[in-house]
């Protein structure tokens, strides 16, 4: 599956975590660490598989799972393993949990990694008790401070709000500490009960309250720039190259990539390969994919809808005589805006309701 382009996106996925979060369907483990060693000669096998020398990535993200439960020599043999491919990087975003090390945060930055995001959460015990985090208020505070200090200056901080636990005061507190915090970046993510997590099917643990969640987002929205859905800030470059299509590579138990490659007539092939979700599976056969190919009417549905939850837009050349139409109505009350010949939306939050609008 090698291909010559540059300018795609590397992902990385890490499936391992101290405990597991109430909420969480991310492909992620707590008692497989003795398969650390192994994973990275997996990873490595389906880098050499998958990219050549032609290949520059221009943002990467180390994923997962919690990246910082590896110790700092699997990143070590990591960079060194792609470091021909990410000479023009221009981000390299790491998650992590707030219980790292002062030492693991220098030594990262120390590896040219330039962004790191933290799975804060909540600054409120009960709520971090009641998600399942193991990680105390206090941790997060020191372990943003700790990454400044070591010299990293793009920090993100993830929030989860709309739980059962949340009301005015709790999350104002929570925006609080965050705003005095040295941070560029919030994500902000509205809890989802999902198959498959210790909460599936109890929607008692999650508040169902507009007002709120709205006020949360406009709370946010005054220090920080909304450039997508759940996102605040300084824009991230390997998230935004998703939103606008660009290729990437995904490394990794259960992870993604999404490629173009030109067939004949001009015609293109878009598709998404997975790795196997098993990280036994993964280990034993790193270049097994199951694959997804796209047709012209997905790629046109990603495009509005990816395009009109961030700042990204759409091309309106992408629509059809009945949905332009339909476009322009929705134009003509204010919840979509035209620049350009590119279509952007006046409130993410609505990007659902008006995709399936505009292509109903
Ligand atoms: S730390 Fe993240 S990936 Fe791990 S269990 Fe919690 S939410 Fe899931």
């Amino acid at each position: 599956m090698k291909s010559k382009n540059t300018n795609k996106l590397l992902y990385i996925h890490i499936p391992f975590c101290d405990s597991k979060c109430n909420y969480c369907a991310f492909n992620s483990y707590t008692n497989i660490n003795h398969l650390k060693k192994e994973y990275f000669n997996a990873i490595k096998k389906q880098y050499l598989h998958d990219t050549d020398s032609n290949i520059q990535f221009e943002t990467v993200f180390i994923g997962g799972g919690t990246p910082s439960t590896m110790p700092v020599n699997f990143y070590e043999n990591l960079f060194t393993l792609i470091e021909e491919n990410i000479k023009n990087a221009k981000e390299i975003t790491i998650e992590a949990n707030p219980n790292v090390t002062y030492e693991w945060l220098k030594e990262i930055k120390n590896l040219g990694i330039n962004r790191i995001s933290f799975g804060v959460q909540s600054f409120n015990e009960k709520k971090l008790k009641f998600l399942n985090r193991n990680h105390s208020p206090t941790q997060a505070i020191k372990s943003i401070e700790n990454a400044k200090k070591t010299g990293f200056e793009n920090i993100n901080l993830d929030l989860i709000y709309a739980t059962a636990l949340d009301n005015k005061k709790l999350l104002e507190n929570d925006l609080k500490i965050a705003f005095n915090l040295p941070i560029t970046h919030i994500s902000a993510y509205s809890l989802t009960i999902e198959e498959g997590t210790k909460w599936e099917g109890d929607y008692s643990k999650r508040k169902e309250d507009e007002i709120l969640e709205i006020w949360f987002i406009d709370k946010i929205k005054e220090r920080f720039f909304h450039y997508e859905i759940s996102n605040f800030g300084k824009i991230c470059l390997h998230n935004l190259g998703y939103w606008e299509g660009k290729e990437y590579t995904g490394l990794g138990a259960g992870a993604v990539g999404f490629k173009k490659l030109k067939i004949k007539n001009g015609k293109w092939k878009i598709f998404r390969y997975y790795t196997q979700n098993s990280v036994y599976e993964y280990l034993k056969n790193p270049t097994k994919y199951n694959y997804e190919y796209l047709s012209d009417e997905d790629i046109k549905k990603e495009k509005i809808f990816l395009g009109l939850r961030s700042i990204v837009g759409f091309d309106e050349k992408i629509l059809n005589i009945k949905e332009k139409e339909r476009t322009e109505t929705l134009i003509n009350e204010k919840k979509l805006y035209k620049k350009e010949n590119k279509i952007y939306s006046n409130d993410f939050l609505l990007a659902d309701a008006l995709t399936k609008f505009i292509i109903s």
